[in-house]
C-alpha cells in the first residue's frame, strides 16, 4: 500500500477533511495502521481492533500508554506553567536536572550538568558541539561505529555510521570517522591528533540490537583516557531502565565523560538531554549553544514523573525480570535462532529463509506490534510494565505467525 492509498481509506479520509492524499511529506513511507487510543501495553486502531504493543513507539513509552501518573503530571503542569524561555529559570526543569545528575552520580559517572533538548538527534548535536569546543580547532573529529544510529539532523546523521543514509545528502559535514563496532584495533586505527571524541551505543538499537562487550567498552574508555579523548555514550535507546539498569553503560561499569538521552525519558513527551561531567561541561559557555525549548516546564514535568515512577516501580528490576521471561519464551520458538540484547531491548534473529518484514506484517495482522530492525531480526521492546499474561499472548501470536 502507498501512503496515498492509505489515506484514501474512508476513516482516514474523514480525519483528512475528505482529501484523498497523504497530508505528510512522505519520509516515513506508508503507515500500516492508524491508532487512536492506548492503555498500558495495548493499542486500539480507528476500526476498534486491539493490538499488543511490543515496540512502545520504539522504546519510548516505557511506562505504558496513557500512564495515569504521567498523564496527571503533564495535565497539571499544562495548567500551571508550560514555558518561560531560558532568560529565566523554572522550578520543574531545575528539579529534573538535579535528579538526572543524581541518577548519573549513582551510576558511577561522577558530578555533572545537564542540557535539555527535544529529541535524541538534538542531544547528539549538543554532544558534537561539546566535543568540538573541547578539542578546539584542528581537533574536531568525532569517531563513531559502523552500524550506529545517532539521529537524522545533519550533524547527527554524519555521526551515524551508515554510509547509505549519507548518500542522498552528500556532501556531508566534515569531521566524522567510523570504526568497526566491537573491534578495538579498528578504533585505535582512527585515533589521530584530529580526534576529540568517540561516541558509542552500549547496544546498537537501530543497527539490529547488537550489544557491545563490557570488555570492549572498558578498553575504549581506557584508550580515550590515555589519549585525552572524550568518551561519549549514546543512551537515547538504552537509557532509563530499558536494558535492566538505569543506563546501559552501567552493565560495563564504565564512566563516560558525556551521555545523551531521549526516548524513554519522557514516556512519549518529546524531550532529550546531554549530560556531561562538570569539568567537561564547563567548555560550553553562555552563547555556545541553546534551544528555545530547552527545559520547558511541560517537557521536564514528564521527566520528573518518569523518574519518580521508575524509582517507585523499581523499573530496572522489572526490565530484568520480564526481559528474562520474554527471552526464554522467544528462544523456545523453532524459527528463532537466538535472541540478543538485554532487559526489555531484545532482537530475535530469525533462522535463514524467514524475513523479518514478513514476520512484522503477519504479527501486525494478528494484533501484535513489533518491528523488523533489519532483514532477519525482529526487535521487541514492550513497556517495562508488561505483564506475564501479555508476554504469553505476544509469544503465542509469534508462535502462530512463525509456524
Ligand atoms: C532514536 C535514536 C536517536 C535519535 O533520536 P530522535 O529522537 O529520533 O532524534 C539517537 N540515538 C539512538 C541510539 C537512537 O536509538
Amino acid at each position: 500500500m502507498t501512503s496515498h492509498q492509505f489515506y484514501e481509506t474512508q476513516k482516514a479520509k474523514d480525519i483528512n477533511h475528505g482529501h484523498d492524499y497523504c497530508p505528510f511529506i512522505p519520509v516515513f513511507g506508508p503507515p500500516a495502521v492508524m491508532f487512536e487510543r492506548g492503555e498500558g501495553t495495548q493499542l486500539w486502531s480507528i476500526d476498534g481492533k486491539r493490538y499488543l504493543d511490543f515496540l512502545s513507539g520504539i522504546a519510548v513509552v516505557s511506562l505504558g500508554h496513557a500512564n495515569p501518573v504521567i498523564a496527571q503530571a503533564i495535565a497539571q503542569q499544562a495548567q500551571t506553567l508550560v514555558h518561560v524561555s531560558n532568560f529565566f529559570a523554572n522550578t520543574v526543569a531545575t528539579e529534573a536536572a538535579v535528579q538526572l545528575s543524581e541518577l548519573m552520580r549513582d551510576a558511577g559517572a561522577g558530578d555533572g550538568q545537564v542540557f535539555f533538548c527535544n529529541s535524541g538527534a538534538e542531544a547528539n548535536e549538543a554532544a558534537i558541539k561539546l566535543a568540538r569546543k573541547f578539542g578546539g580547532r584542528g581537533r574536531h573529529v568525532m569517531v563513531s561505529a559502523y552500524g550506529s544510529f545517532h539521529g537524522r539532523t545533519l550533524g547527527a546523521l554524519a555521526l551515524t555510521g551508515q554510509p547509505a543514509k549519507h548518500e542522498p545528502f552528500q556532501p556531508m559535514p566534515d569531521g566524522f570517522k567510523y570504526c568497526e563496532f566491537g573491534d578495538l584495533a579498528s578504533l585505535e586505527a582512527t585515533l589521530d591528533s584530529s580526534v576529540s571524541a568517540v561516541m558509542l551505543e552500549p547496544i546498537q538499537g537501530e543497527g539490529g540490537v547488537v550489544p557491545a562487550e563490557a570488555s570492549y567498552l572498558q578498553a575504549v574508555q581506557k584508550l580515550c583516557n590515555e589519549r585525552g579523548i572524550l568518551f561519549i555514550i549514546d543512551e537515547v535507546q538504552t537509557g532509563f531502565c530499558r536494558t535492566g539498569k538505569w543506563f546501559g553503560f552501567e552493565h560495563a561499569g564504565v564512566q563516560p565523560d558525556a551521555v545523551t538521552f531521549a526516548k524513554g525519558m519522557g514516556n512519549g513527551m518529546p524531550v532529550g538531554a546531554l549530560w556531561a561531567r562538570k569539568d567537561v561541561a564547563s567548555v560550553l559557555q553562555p552563547g555556545d549553544h541553546g534551544s528555545t525549548y530547552s527545559g520547558t516546564a511541560l517537557a521536564t514535568s514528564a521527566v520528573l514523573a518518569v523518574i519518580s515512577e521508575m524509582k517507585r516501580l523499581n523499573a530496572p528490576e522489572m526490565a530484568v525480570r520480564q526481559g528474562a521471561k520474554l527471552k526464554v519464551a522467544l528462544e523456545a520458538l523453532p524459527s528463532i535462532d537466538h535472541v540478543r540484547g538485554s532487559g526489555l531491548l531484545l532482537g530475535a534473529q530469525l533462522v535463514p529463509g524467514i524475513e523479518a518484514k514478513d514476520v512484522y506484517t503477519a504479527a501486525l495482522e494478528n494484533g501484535l506490534v513489533i518491528n523488523a530492525v533489519n532483514a532477519n531480526t525482529i526487535r521487541l521492546a514492550p513497556p517495562l510494565t508488561v505483564s506475564d499474561a501479555e508476554i504469553e499472548e505476544a509469544v503465542s501470536i509469534l508462535a502462530k505467525v512463525l509456524a
